[in-house]
């Protein structure tokens, strides 16, 4: 996928009409541990329920391994007040910033 890399826009916090930078958000991991309630509330229901349909890993782990893309995270930045502004999440290999003339 090819983008410009600066775009004008509209920047809601200038308000105004600005050229904004465009770049490519870097994928921070998400914590997907559980809190101390999870984990007592998880204790807690020990013993009850089966052990069936529910009990085993959801197949969204696997969906989402087997996928050829991923989605890039697309921001504008305003050149003066340097606010970041979410621009798209495209579904794409890669993503190459081509300079805007
Ligand atoms: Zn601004």
């Amino acid at each position: 996928m090819k983008l410009p890399d600066r775009m004008k826009a509209y920047c809601k916090k200038c308000g105004a009409h600005t050229l904004h930078r465009v770049r490519q958000e870097k994928t921070r991991h998400r914590g997907g541990g559980m809190g101390a309630t999870a984990r007592n509330t998880k204790r807690n229901r020990r013993g009850y329920g089966n052990q069936g349909k529910f009990s085993k890993k959801p197949v969204t782990a696997t969906k989402m391994a087997s996928k050829s893309s991923k989605k890039v995270d697309l921001r504008l930045e305003c050149p003066t007040c340097h606010k970041k502004w979410v621009m798209s999440r495209p579904r794409t290999k890669r993503v190459e910033f081509v300079r805007a003339q």
